[in-house]
């Protein structure tokens, strides 16, 4: 089977394993890497859908269609065993999310486009609107070769970002409304009202809006981002198939409730 259809279309790259082995993160996925590990293939699951899609959104526009988790585990697992149809000598482990790769850097290194100011990995067709995923192997690919890696740097994303949270050295999460969306406990009552003032229940996106590597993005080939679409979420107990499922009830409904508290206030 040739590499493209393997790969179902979807973009894909190749990087040298040896070029992160230092820059692992620790997490449970990383006892899975493949022994004598040479390459690592970056995958992109593109998600955009079109504005007309996430008209009075008040989730980010990564958790508008059913978990993604599901969605790109399904396909990697399609990818995978094909690869190791293909190449029976070989091993091939995929991680999603749960990555103990640098999936920016390595999405990066393997030509699939660049690192954004915001710290987001930016496709030339898909823009910043796309999941990472990585396959690790024992064979060897001609990994891509050595680039510029880095958005325009513009800045825009810089200006727009509403809590200051992009410095010269990328993102501090700490003041970040999409971590601070997703972290458990009280809610910080200035992180509420910009949570009310740009009507987020579950992660931010304007840092992406504005960026002008993301004009133009194509619409996702994946079916099932579409077939799944919900920009909204208006009760905790909704959050069943969906990306932030992961976190609970708690903390949408503590989301959810400062929204709907400004609503009653402003009545
Ligand atoms: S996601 Fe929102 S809060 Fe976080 S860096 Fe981007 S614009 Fe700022
Ligand atoms: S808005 Fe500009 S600086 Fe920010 S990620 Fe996009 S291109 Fe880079």
């Amino acid at each position: 089977m040739k590499l493209d259809e393997i790969f179902c279309g979807l973009p894909y790259g190749f990087s040298s394993f040896a070029a992160v082995k230092d820059r692992l993160i620790e997490c449970r996925a990383k006892a899975r890497l493949p022994q004598n590990a040479e390459t690592v293939i970056s995958v992109l699951f593109p998600y955009y859908l079109g504005e007309e899609y996430y008209k009075n959104a008040n989730v980010s526009r990564y958790a508008v269609s059913a978990d993604y988790h599901i969605i790109t585990g399904g396909i990697m697992e399609h990818i995978v065993s094909a690869l190791r149809e293909t190449y029976p000598e070989n091993t091939f482990e995929y991680f999603v999310d749960n990555s103990p790769l640098p999936e920016v850097r390595c999405a990066a290194a393997a030509g699939l486009g660049v690192i954004g100011r915001n710290a987001l990995f930016i496709s030339p067709v898909y823009g910043s609107w796309v999941f990472l995923g990585e396959i690790v192997t024992d064979k060897y690919f001609p990994p891509a070769a050595p680039a510029e890696n880095f958005c325009v740097g513009c800045s825009k994303c810089v200006s727009a970002c509403p809590v200051g949270a992009i410095g010269d050295t990328g993102v501090t999460p700490e003041k970040c409304l999409s971590y601070l969306s997703q972290k458990k406990g009280e809610l910080d009552p200035a992180v509420a009202q910009k949570m009310v003032e740009y009507n987020c229940a579950w992660g931010c996106d304007i840092c992406q809006k504005v960026c002008p590597m993301n004009a133009g993005a194509r619409l996702t080939p994946i079916e099932a981002f579409f077939d799944t679409a919900r920009p909204y979420v208006t009760a905790a107990d909704e959050i069943e198939g969906r990306a932030f499922a992961w976190r609970g009830k708690k903390v949408i409904e503590r989301n959810l409730e400062a929204l709907n508290a400004s609503e009653k206030t402003s009545e």
